[in-house]
């Protein structure tokens, strides 16, 4: 008799996880993959997963997988040099690892630079952590690590949108609130392909309900296509159209008519005065910030309760005051004339008329206008909601950005100009609006709301990375330096992958001035991540990993980057070994649950291959370094997520003793249980292997954080952002003390209300940097999101190619119908593309969704080793991009995007 069983487990190969399914079993051989409907009440997406689980049980049986420990023959390395494998035996690889390892304890955690010598680096934007068991523990019970090389983690994500979105809102990521959202304005996010099954489930109900989405991106993306209204604009100009929509605001509209005035008065800076030298003009004695109380006709302190009616607009003489300028210098004022922040707004966007713009933008003018206007028609200012029983305003509005649009030059602006178009009408962290998903910059990481503490100036509090002479880091600790280069990266566990991660690959071959070069490390240990692939410029990246000396990667296949290593672990995938993770609450992109807790991932059958649960890897890398004793104390004290020991139970670890990854999971599912019940229930591993998830109500107020806001008496520092300007000249006075003259340009992106600076120039102008004419590249190579393929080394499952066929672009590149006739191109023909760095062939597909000036190439292709996707004949823009300091803006991140000619391949 055939036997079915089906084991819930999580999937989390991408960032909008974890979310839920069951693996079906029939007589012990996993068949295939369904919703986990136990969960439809509780799941935001009904139980339900997207199509590249169904590729999970694929992954498992895949032929091409490492199917055992290998080590190199060849000594020397590049992308030449066959590495001539040998499999081992597990002992034997875990030893020489350690051996590797124990080496740098004995000569030192740090080299003579002042680097790590070990460093790490991990893909997928924070995936891994979900599959790398108890790695985590064994990275805690190390020391210094440098996880600060990039593989495209900082540079291809929304990376300004992290830095600000989380200083201003504790939003790493900025979503909509779907169920209530009336209209969203969407500058190029991609939301049908990077949200996820929650987000694509939401929005189709939203969108049922009325939901109207303008899509305003240079090609007609996958979200584009089901769009209300495709707004074709030229790449990189999406911060003129915003200046454009905040002139039409303030300017055409009426400010006094269609804003949120009580919000602006109250919840923001706009009504802080601003002294001649752009500072905050603060009272003498108390340093506080003023503003203008128009009822007594005075300057009182921002936090004085006597005010009654802040002033909003205006210029106002203030008999005694302070400025305080960068490293605390204090400039004293009597009878100083200073606007409310709000007048700088309204003075600043004058001149950015819809009229100015257009030409810009390649957009009508009259097309900007009516989004403003619908923009304010349907923030709804006035109307409010009750929500778990609390009153609150609702403001169904919201502006979405994507990658490339919050990456690179130009996107302090478009991030700036889009909070501050939300603050107008009230529009931010409030019910229908934008609101931040996770916090992974500040801490408590999964307590958003617990984040938000009071801070000077009546804003939250900022762990800014100092800038005083005392304590700026001057000489860096880790490769990227972004303690010493990004002061708004902070320093979180994830601040490292955040800071500017391509440039240890530039400045390892061509350090700048007055730098301490970046050395290889000693030790370098690579987990789901293939750089030569997902970075930039993959040929500097390879000259320098010839002079890596030990590489370690965990591999799932053969793949160009692990051509490099030393040594190959292939380590369990995803339904092959034990974890405990969180679910629920709120993470990106659209999981917005009402309930939260944990769900766990299950071997589903005895993996076929001679593969490793990671959690015994590091178990058996932490026993042969002799770090045994802190490992286990790691987890006792919580890195897993739980402490193992509080007054409520003692599930601890005996810190001498090794042990198996299931009783580590089994202790973990205990303490998270009884930590999550308040001692009411204790569930161990077999309960969770039948159950999957144990979750607890999560009220949907705590989605917003507006009620912690006026129960704290804060304000978002909005539209002024005087500490930024401060911090930035702070910055520039360290690094010329060093003379470092280098990162100028990035300096000047530190301004209070940033103007449009013409960023599009920059990337068009960078072929003169290689002594070739702009003019001969005349088209914007552009990249958009496969949805199918993103992460979880779903590029190397057959059954995910087969699906991604039907999607458009997934083997070519695309390109404007008329401009490829023109050019002699039908559908199908070879092309070269060349960049002033490269050229990469691929076939074309004639569209009319693109615009003339642009061509698309979907991430990320151009293998050359890793098995199936070398096949596909889909080029990879990362060819064509260089790393450069040019292009890289003041919160080091660069975006895809760079300019290209295109020409038919002719035999
Ligand atoms: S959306 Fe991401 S986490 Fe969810 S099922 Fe799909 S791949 Fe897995």
């Amino acid at each position: 008799m055939v036997t079915i069983t089906k084991l819930p487990t999580y999937c989390y190969q991408c960032v909008c996880g974890p979310d839920l399914l069951k693996v079906v079993v029939k007589d012990g051989v996993p068949v295939g993959v369904e919703p986990n409907f136990d969960f439809a009440d509780k799941h935001p997406a009904g139980g339900r997963v997207c199509v590249k689980a169904y590729g999970l049980v694929q992954k498992m049986y895949n032929p091409r997988r490492v199917k055992q420990p290998m080590v190199r023959g060849n000594k020397r390395k590049g992308l030449g040099e066959e590495p001539r494998w040998t499999p081992v035996s597990w002992e034997e690889a875990l030893d020489l690892v350690a051996d590797k390892l124990l080496d740098i304890r004995r000569k030192g955690l740090v080299d003579g630079a002042g680097y790590p010598r070990l460093a790490v680096t991990l893909g997928g934007a924070g995936t891994p952590q979900a599959y790398f068991g108890t790695l985590n523990a064994f990275f805690a019970a190390w020391g210094p690590i440098d996880f600060s090389l990039g593989s495209g983690q900082g540079v291809k994500c929304y990376h300004t949108e992290h830095l600000f979105g989380e200083y201003w809102h504790r939003a790493f990521i900025v979503a909509h609130d779907t169920p209530y959202t009336r209209l969203v304005i969407s500058f190029g996010h991609n939301d049908n392909a990077a949200g996820g099954v929650t987000g694509v489930w939401r929005n189709a109900e939203a969108r049922a309900a009325g939901m109207k989405w303008v899509q305003v991106e240079p090609h007609l993306s996958v979200t584009g296509a089901t769009a209300d209204e495709w707004v074709p604009i030229k790449p990189k100009t999406d911060a003129a159209f915003l200046y454009a929509m905040l002139h039409t605001v303030l300017h055409e509209l009426g400010w006094e008519k269609v804003c949120d005035i009580d919000f602006l008065k109250n919840r923001t800076n706009s009504p802080y005065l601003i002294g001649p030298n752009g500072y905050y003009l603060r009272d003498p004695s108390t340093h506080k910030p003023l503003l203008w109380d128009a009822a007594s006709g005075s300057a009182k302190t921002f936090d004085d309760k006597t005010i009654h009616n802040p002033a909003l607009y205006g210029e106002f003489t203030v008999r005694k005051a302070v400025e305080i300028g960068p490293d605390k210098e204090v400039i004293e004022h009597s009878d100083v004339a200073g606007k409310t922040a709000f007048t700088k707004l309204v003075e600043h966007m004058k001149s950015c008329t819809p009229e100015w713009a257009g030409p810009i933008c390649d957009v009508n003018p009259s097309t900007i206008r009516r989004l403003a206007k619908e923009f304010v028609d349907n923030a709804m200012v006035g109307a409010t909601v009750t929500i778990d029983g609390v009153k609150m305003p609702l403001r169904p509005v919201a502006i979405l950005l994507g990658k490339t649009v919050t990456n690179g030059w130009g996107a302090y602006q478009a991030v700036w100009a889009r909070t501050v178009l939300q603050s107008l009408v009230g529009a931010i962290e409030v019910p229908g609006s934008i609101l931040g998903v996770t916090i992974r910059l500040n801490r408590p990481m999964f307590d958003r709301l617990e984040s938000v503490r009071i801070g000077e100036d009546g804003f939250m509090a900022q762990s800014l990375n100092p800038t005083d002479s005392e304590r700026w880091e001057a000489v860096p600790r880790v490769r990227n330096a972004y303690k010493t280069l990004s002061p708004l990266v902070l320093d979180s566990s994830w601040s490292q992958a955040l800071g500017p991660a391509h440039l240890p690959w530039l400045f390892m071959k061509h350090a700048p001035e007055n730098w301490p070069a970046p050395t290889p490390p000693d030790v370098w240990m690579i987990y789901r991540t293939n750089p030569l692939i997902s970075s930039w410029d993959p040929d500097l990246v390879a000259e320098c990993l010839k002079d890596f000396p030990f590489i370690a990667a965990f591999a799932y296949t053969h793949d160009e980057t692990n051509w490099f290593a030393d040594v190959l672990l292939p380590d369990n995938v995803d339904l092959e070994s034990y974890q405990l993770y969180r679910v629920g609450g709120t993470s990106y992109q659209e999981q917005f649950w009402e309930y939260t807790g944990v769900a766990i991932r299950q071997p589903v059958a005895q993996p076929p291959y001679n593969t490793m649960d990671l959690t015994d890897i590091a178990t058996e890398l932490a026993d042969r370094t002799g770090l045994l004793r802190e490992y286990n104390e790691a987890i006792n004290n919580g890195v897993l997520g739980f402490r193992l020991k509080t007054p409520l139970y003692d599930y601890s670890l005996d810190p001498e003793r090794k042990y198996r990854s299931y009783d580590i999971w089994d202790r973990l599912c205990k303490a998270a249980t009884m930590s999550l019940s308040n001692g009411r229930h204790e569930y161990g591993l077999e309960w969770f292997r039948k159950n999957g998830a144990y979750l607890i109500p999560f009220k949907r107020i705590n989605w917003y954080l507006h009620p912690i806001i006026v129960a704290k008496k804060l304000r978002y520092e909005l539209p002024y952002q005087e500490k930024v300007m401060r911090v930035g000249q702070e910055l520039g006075r360290r690094l010329h003390e060093h003379k470092i003259t280098w990162w100028d340009k990035q300096l000047e992106e530190y301004k209070a209300m940033p103007e449009w600076d013409d960023s599009p120039k920059i990337f068009e102008d960078l072929p003169k940097v290689y002594g070739k004419k702009p003019e001969d590249y005349p088209f914007w190579l552009v990249t958009s999101r496969s949805m199918q393929y993103s992460w979880g080394a779903n590029v190397s499952i057959p059954v995910i190619a087969d699906i991604s066929k039907h999607v458009m672009g997934h083997d070519a590149v695309m390109m404007n119908e008329e401009v490829g006739r023109r050019l002699g191109l039908k559908t199908g023909d070879e092309v070269f593309i060349e960049s002033p760095i490269g050229r990469v062939r691929g076939r074309v597909l004639l569209r009319k969704g693109v615009r003339p000036d642009t061509v698309v190439a979907l991430q990320q292709f151009g293998h050359w080793v890793t098995p199936v996707p070398k096949n596909i004949d889909a080029p990879n823009m990362n060819r064509l991009v260089p790393i450069t300091l040019e292009t890289t803006d003041g919160t080091g991140s660069g975006a895809d995007l760079v300019k290209v000619r295109v020409e038919k391949v002719r035999r």
